[in-house]
């Protein structure tokens, strides 16, 4: 039994190889299951598709695009759709698997799945993104549904684009299909609350985790990395919670301030023009980010970003993964060693998800929510799973990554078992 892939060239750093070893790292605490443990480390399906639009110049460009369905064991596909020009399908295969994982950990009924497109959409024009979007649902439009797989925003996608996916496959199909994608807008069978569900889930548990560590949020100095959708909501939440935003990086720059960023002003620049344009601080180093004294950490951009090196050096003593796979193992193991604690990914951020599965009810009932009732069962749901992880991690004397694996693996791989194989 092997668990390589002809199709994949995983390093220990990368993407998938990072997820390859938190499975190898999990298999002693599945019993039994333990068994069916392979399937983890295989997708179901990947597709891989040709994207070519017409650019607005008249010359004709093609795209690379997939769609990893990495386990539907527990139900249809979940995951969102990223457009960024490091996207590979090594990377998709990765982030599909985070999302079986992430979904199983807070017990939604979905399997896990992601999509994207290796593109740099700031290159292209409004129509432009518009006419690859619609080819690209197209194109995965055999594997997608509101009952097979259900695509959802990711980084450089949101609910106007989500829009036109829900559009181009209703128009595939023959009837509006509103359940075919989450993270619309309102007026399309989107669901109050999840722009911030992400930021605020990673808010959510990072209270609990400071709560019970006696680590009071009241000035507490928080250094957050990425400032888009999950970032900027964290941090925002936060500072209402009394806690103090002193470094907020993104791909424009990084900037500081030890008595605390006035987020009222830097949130709508950083959204313009990115974090490099706010006059309201200090700009540091990239690299100097790592080094800033803080007491909550959150890397909310890409994967990877928490290298050894940089683990060496952070000063916080708790970790928000806001990010899918922002943590290296190796970087894993030393931030342990120096007794920080990481809330990792697979529950950190899994409030996206959440009420992304409540947007996706509502369609089906054509009953929607209010805010408050969304945020009120959102909060109920990651405090129930943080607290079933927790115990886990006391009861086996692990880390709460291995522990959220052993949480969710055991019950992606019962339903596998219980299911049986066919033939
Ligand atoms: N892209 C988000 C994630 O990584 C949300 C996925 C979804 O809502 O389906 O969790």
């Amino acid at each position: 039994m092997s668990s390589e892939l002809s199709y994949v060239h995983p390093t220990a750093t990368s993407a998938w190889g990072t997820y390859l070893s938190q499975v190898d790292r999990v298999i002693p605490y599945l019993g039994p299951l333990a068994r069916w443990s392979e399937t983890l480390k295989r997708p179901k399906r990947a597709l891989i598709v040709d994207v070519p639009i017409e650019l607005d110049d008249g010359t004709i460009a093609h795209y690379e695009g997939y769609r990893v369905q990495h386990n539907l064991s527990r139900g249809p596909g979940k995951g969102g759709v990223r457009y960024h020009p490091d996207v590979t399908l090594e990377e998709v295969m990765a982030l599909s698997a985070w999302m079986t994982v992430k979904c199983a950990a807070v017990n939604l009924p979905y399997g896990g799945a992601k999509g994207g497109i290796r593109v740099d959409p700031c290159q292209l024009s409004r129509k432009e993104l518009e006419r690859l979007t619609r080819r690209y649902t197209s194109e995965i439009g055999i594997v997608i549904g509101p009952q097979q797989d259900i695509p959802a925003p990711d980084v450089n996608t949101n609910a106007e684009i989500m829009a036109w996916m829900m559009d181009t496959y209703s128009i595939n199909s023959g009837a509006t299909a509103t359940g075919v994608v989450t993270g619309k807008p309102i007026h399309l069978g989107g669901s109050l609350g999840r722009v911030k569900a992400t930021g605020r889930g990673v808010f959510v548990t990072g209270r609990e985790a400071a709560r019970r560590t006696g680590l009071d949020l009241r000035g507490a100095r928080v250094a957050v990395q990425g400032f888009g959708n999950v970032g900027s909501v964290a941090a925002e939440l936060f500072a209402e919670a009394g806690a103090v935003v002193v470094a907020v990086q993104d791909h424009t720059g990084t900037v500081f301030n030890g008595s605390g960023l006035d987020l009222a002003a830097l949130v709508p620049i950083a959204r313009k023009d990115g974090v490099a344009a706010f006059a309201g601080g200090e700009h540091i180093a990239e690299e100097a980010f790592w080094d800033v004294e803080a007491d909550i950490l959150i890397p909310a951009a890409l994967e990877g970003q928490v290298t050894a090196e940089r683990a060496r050096r952070i000063t916080a003593k708790l970790v928000l993964e806001g990010a899918n796979g922002p943590t290296v193992p190796e970087a894993d193991d030393i931030l342990a060693g120096r007794g920080v604690l990481v809330v990792p990914d697979v529950i950190c951020n899994a409030g996206g998800v959440t009420v992304s599965y409540f947007e996706w009810v509502q369609d089906f009932s054509s009953y929607f929510w209010d805010e408050d009732e969304i945020n009120v069962r959102l909060d109920r749901i990651m405090v129930n799973a943080l607290n079933h992880i927790w115990d886990t991690a006391d009861r086996h004397g692990i880390g709460l990554r291995t522990a959220t694996f052993a949480v969710a693996c055991e019950r992606i791989l019962a339903a596998r078992q219980e299911r049986g194989l066919y033939p």
